[in-house]
């Protein structure tokens, strides 16, 4: 078998990706022995494209549409750094926040502006995001960041009353992502891509080679895209053939192929299937029996991928990008093992990384700051009980303890001033508006929680499969608890009543 591009030997094995960028991680236990057909998304998963051109183009061909239907739209520019996957758009208020694991906001902005920290807990302090309220629009593919950074650059037209065909942000909103659907879906911005491929697709070598990995060792593939056929084929044929072994082509690889599928309707719904029975034309014809190997079809639903495979809920792995589309709804309606893609992954680690000596070093000043507070909160409460005149207390006169509080209080404040600085240059390590996208502060971001719900694995690129092989067993980690942290030897407190020794 010619392998001109395999960069990845079977024994380059998983200890070497565990722990970086390439590393698969697991959220809940999946024996691959046991998957009998993985389903592979396309868009972002197969086929990974260059975010900022693509998004760009989408972006410019959007303003475009909107400036000829009046709006004053012309002059505005994508920055690609300003949006990231995972945040959130809250339609009531033109905002666009970064909420935690809790629904608490961690960072916010109204329009393109960052808001402080006050601004922010001024508006939000009772608010907890939930996402089934309309209100909010969670971004959950890369393809949503044209559409999140027009919305907000629209949001400060309509704030200075320079915009004013729409009456509120959430029309505003409907518009935009009306525009937004309609450029998807319309052929020129698929033509433009189809026409300069190698300035969008980034191809990796070394996904053809996982997937051949995974149909030898009895595999049944499936592909499941949005996209339409003649797109499909064409970037299949762009990013799969040429590293393909001589002879093969992508369709080889694929037992079932189905575009246009609707997703996440798709895995709901039971919407009707067609056959693509010429190809070249593509031309359809409305099909009622079982899917036939090596055949495409358009639309259809889960339904009759799990009866014409024979096969359900547990023996399927989906792997797609969309946190909602691809991974949330495969797994709760049917139950699907999940895998998703966040390409954004490889970058985030990569920050942690190279932050690892300075986390370090603020984890003992933190462990330092934690003991000094521990101290002050006991002096305060002897000094409390000595006034009060009631419960254990210590020897100490309360002068002294006032001396040392108010010591400790001024070494707190030195110790914090040192702390900020280096915690405020972790957070803008990533990005300099939005953070980590995996954390919120201190705490797991919503998108975090997302993916731990939904996901039983998740990884940067579908070729990271190579590393681990089809016969891995993926375990969750042990011990995420806050219980399961080593504990403190909790001193013996004065502040405690003594005990009588219990009688055996
Ligand atoms: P998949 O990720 O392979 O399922 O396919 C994604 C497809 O959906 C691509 O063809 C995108 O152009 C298309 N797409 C992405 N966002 C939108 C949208 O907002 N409206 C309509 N189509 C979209
Ligand atoms: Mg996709």
């Amino acid at each position: 078998m010619n392998r001109p591009h395999a960069r990845i030997h079977p024994f380059d094995c998983q200890t070497a990706a565990i722990h970086s960028t390439r590393g698969i991680f697991c959220n809940r236990t999946l024996n691959l022995r046991t998957i009998r057909a993985i389903g592979y998304d396309m868009d972002y998963t197969l086929v990974h494209y260059n975010v900022e051109r693509w998004e760009e183009q989408a972006y410019e061909a959007t303003r475009l549409r909107l400036e000829r239907e009046g709006w004053p739209v012309k002059g505005l520019t994508f920055d690609p750094q300003r949006i990231v996957r995972g945040l959130v758009l809250d339609l009531e208020l033109g905002n666009i926040i970064k909420p935690n694991r809790f629904g608490y906001i961690t960072r916010a902005a109204h329009g393109t502006q960052m808001m402080d920290f006050n601004e922010m807990r001024e508006v939000y302090a009772r608010t907890l995001i939930d996402l089934s309220d309309r209100r909010y629009i969670f971004l959950n593919t890369l393809f949503s960041i044209s559409e999140a950074w027009l919305f907000a650059q629209l949001v400060d037209l309509m704030d200075h009353g320079i915009l004013t065909q729409v009456p509120t942000y959430e029309a505003l909103y409907k518009t935009v992502r009306h525009a937004i659907d309609t450029t998807h879906m319309e052929g020129e911005l698929k033509a433009e891509i189809m026409q300069h491929p190698e300035l969008y697709v980034e191809p990796d070598p070394d996904i053809p080679l996982a997937l051949l990995d995974q149909k030898s060792a009895g595999k049944r593939l499936l592909l499941i895209t949005n996209s339409e056929w003649f797109y499909t084929r064409f970037m299949m044929r762009y990013a799969f053939d040429r590293f393909l072994p001589k002879g093969m082509t992508w369709r080889d690889l694929f037992e079932l192929v189905v575009v246009s599928a609707r997703k996440p309707d798709f895995f709901s719904l039971r919407a009707p299937v067609f056959s693509v029975v010429d190809e070249e034309n593509g031309l359809l014809q409305p099909y009622i029996s079982k899917l036939q190997s090596g055949g495409v079809y358009l639309g259809g639903n889960a339904g009759l991928i799990e009866s014409s495979l024979a096969l359900s809920g547990e023996d399927i792995l989906y792997v797609g990008d969309h946190i909602y589309g691809d991974v949330t709804v495969s797994k709760s309606t049917l139950r699907w093992r999940t895998a998703l893609i966040l390409r954004e992954l490889e970058a985030e680690l990569e920050c942690v990384e190279s932050a690892r000596l300075q986390q370090e070093q603020i984890n003992v000043m933190m462990e330092t700051k934690e003991a000094m507070e521990a101290e002050l909160s006991a002096l305060k409460l002897d000094i409390l009980r000595k006034e009060h005149h009631y419960g254990p207390t210590t020897e100490t006169p309360e002068a002294q303890l006032r001396q040392r509080a108010k010591q400790l209080r001024e070494e707190l404040v030195a110790l914090d001033n040192q702390i900020s600085p280096l915690v405020a240059e972790d957070s803008e390590r990533v990005n300099p508006y939005w953070g980590y996208l995996m954390r919120a502060g201190n705490d797991k971001s919503h998108l975090t929680r997302q993916v731990e719900r939904h996901a039983d694995i998740y990884m940067s690129r579908v070729s990271n499969f190579l590393f681990y092989t089809p016969f891995m067993y993926f375990r969750s980690p042990r011990g995420s608890m806050p219980h399961d942290m080593p504990t403190l030897e909790i001193p013996p407190s004065p502040h405690l009543t003594p005990r009588p020794p219990t009688l055996s």
